[in-house]
């Protein structure tokens, strides 16, 4: 087929796997094979030298030296580094995250031409900080991150997609979303297949597959000193070795009751088994994280199971006997499995980005077919806060409280004013805290950075007010606007990050990223 030029995609930024993906101009929507002929690629960086190699190949490199490897950077985005050096070097999360956009822009432009405009998926728990760092690996990336937009949320446009207009009438759905690395509970009215209107979403960034996998591998560890009085721990390629094994017998889990887990070390070889009801066992809290998860959403939004009508499954994870049959247990239906679990979030993002295309007023040249073009520009979708947005005082007992704005789950876009009074005549400056979260005191919630006003006019008293406006955009993020009241005029306001990269700093990064080969 001939390359497409401008052509806009959809990417799913995985802890453990990664896709891209588009939708052409009769409305097919594609997810395009890696150089290697995968539909997912690892999310795994290996170095050497000046080459950077991501995906399957990564993954085996990073078995035999793994300290020029990096994988699951995703945990730590909105970190100032990635939790271990790679090299000896420290490394930032979102230039990990750029290598491996760069490679699927780089495998996806065999196909379609120039690749520039993409909008990337975040996890729907993913606050402030979480999400200017992917915008931000996308800069580095040298893309333009035209939208972000919530993994359960592209799912579920996935889904209505895959449908006849209007077939459905009115829905609530659930989805259950459980990937490699983090998890998202998300309650959603569908219209007419097309519309999607987000009630509430919950989850957890440090909850995924990778966790199980732990599990396993920390059963197995145990096994093998019980009976061989070897610990696997101690060689870090055997270990890694393991880890792979280990996904793979999780994998096979999914699909038969036991599984055997052969481990070769200090000269002895031992088959580990495992079947499901083990697995079950000592992955049980695990579980029931999820579970408390989606029984809250559900009954804080006051709603009953029996006014769901859909349970929707996205993220690999979901394939776990033991998930589905949570589900069914805790809810009394059967869960939807219609969805590709891997690949429902890239190809939801790539009709999402398609449908923003269409919304530029790019229509009449948007190389999309009319019927095409008009099922697209139908889809909308509103999205809510995972978090509350506060900012920090002084409370009663002189302890820093957290001053809810905005509370978690409003619909967006939404915005909040509060008056600041300067704290002393003349002052050029007002710094308050930006707080995500729902804890009490701001030690408990997460610290956004600082909202800085300066340029105050000259001559202010003590306690003059300052509006500042605070509002999550559709993509939940946040921003700030201040008006010092007695002038009616705006002030430089901005949001002071201690760990996120600045303008140049991104430059700077990108000049890095873009001097590496990238297979
Ligand atoms: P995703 O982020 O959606 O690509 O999900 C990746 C996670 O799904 C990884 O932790 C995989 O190990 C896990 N996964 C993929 N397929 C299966 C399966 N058949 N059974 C259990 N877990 C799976």
């Amino acid at each position: 087929m001939a390359a497409e030029s401008n052509t806009i995609a959809g990417i799913d930024l995985g802890t453990t796997y990664s896709s891209i993906a588009w939708v052409d101009s009769s409305g097919h929507v594609e997810v395009l094979p890696n150089s290697e002929g995968f539909l997912a690629t690892n999310s795994v960086v290996f170095f050497d030298g000046r080459t950077a190699i991501v995906g399957r190949e990564a993954a085996k490199a990073a078995l035999l030296e793994p300290d020029k490897a990096a994988e699951c950077f995703k945990r730590d985005m909105g970190r100032p580094y990635y939790n271990r050096k790679v090299c000896g070097k420290e490394m930032r999360p979102e230039v990990l995250s750029a290598i491996v956009l760069k490679k699927l822009k780089q495998d996806a432009e065999r196909r379609l031409g120039t690749v520039r405009d993409v909008v990337l998926t975040v996890p729907a728990y993913f606050d402030d900080c979480r999400r200017k760092a992917t915008q931000d690996a996308g800069k580095i990336a040298g893309l333009n991150v035209v939208d972000i937009i919530n993994e359960p949320t592209a799912a579920a446009i996935c889904y209505g997609y895959g449908r006849a207009a209007g077939a459905d009438g009115e829905k609530i759905i659930l989805v259950y979303d459980l990937g490699g690395g983090t998890f998202d509970a998300t309650l959603m009215r569908v219209s007419g297949g097309n519309q999607f209107y987000t009630i509430a979403t919950d989850g957890d960034v440090m909850l995924g597959g990778k966790d199980w996998d732990q599990r396993i591998i920390d059963y197995v560890v145990a096994d093998f000193q019980r009976n061989v009085h070897a610990d696997l721990r101690q060689d870090p390629p055997t270990y890694q070795e393991l880890a792979l094994r280990v996904e793979e017998c999780k994998r096979t889990l999914s699909k038969r009751n036991s599984v055997t887990i052969p481990v070769a070390y200090a000269g002895r070889r031992l088959g580990v088994p495992l079947d499901r009801e083990k697995f079950k066992q000592i992955s049980s809290d695990l579980l029931a994280r999820t579970q408390s998860t989606i029984e809250l959403l559900v009954r804080n939004a006051g709603l009953t199971w029996n006014r769901v009508d859909a349970l929707l499954l996205s993220g690999g994870s979901t394939r776990m006997a033991m998930v589905r049959e949570m589900i069914a247990k805790v809810t009394g239906k059967e869960p939807d499995t219609s969805l590709d679990e891997d690949l429902a979030v890239a190809k939801g993002a790539a009709i999402h980005a398609a449908s923003l295309r269409l919304g530029e007023g790019a229509a009449p040249d948007s190389g999309f077919q009319e019927a095409t073009a008009t099922k697209l520009a139908a889809i909308k979708h509103q999205n809510v806060n995972s978090h509350s947005l506060g900012v920090a005082a002084l409370n009663r007992d002189r302890r820093l409280a957290n001053v809810t704005l905005i509370p978690k789950n409003s619909p967006l876009p939404a915005t909040r004013s509060q008056a600041f009074g300067v704290s002393a005549p003349n002052a050029s400056v007002v710094e308050i805290k930006v707080l995500e979260g729902e804890a009490p005191l701001a030690d408990g919630c997460i610290e956004i950075g600082t909202c800085r006003i300066s340029d105050l006019p000259h001559g202010l008293p003590k306690g003059a007010p300052i509006d500042v406006s605070f509002s999550y955009s559709e993509d939940g993020r946040v921003h700030l606007r201040a008006i010092v009241r007695a002038l009616k005029r705006g002030a430089f306001v901005e949001i002071v990050r201690p760990e996120g990269l600045t303008e140049h700093d991104l430059e700077r990064q990108a000049q890095v990223v873009s001097g590496l080969e990238i297979i």
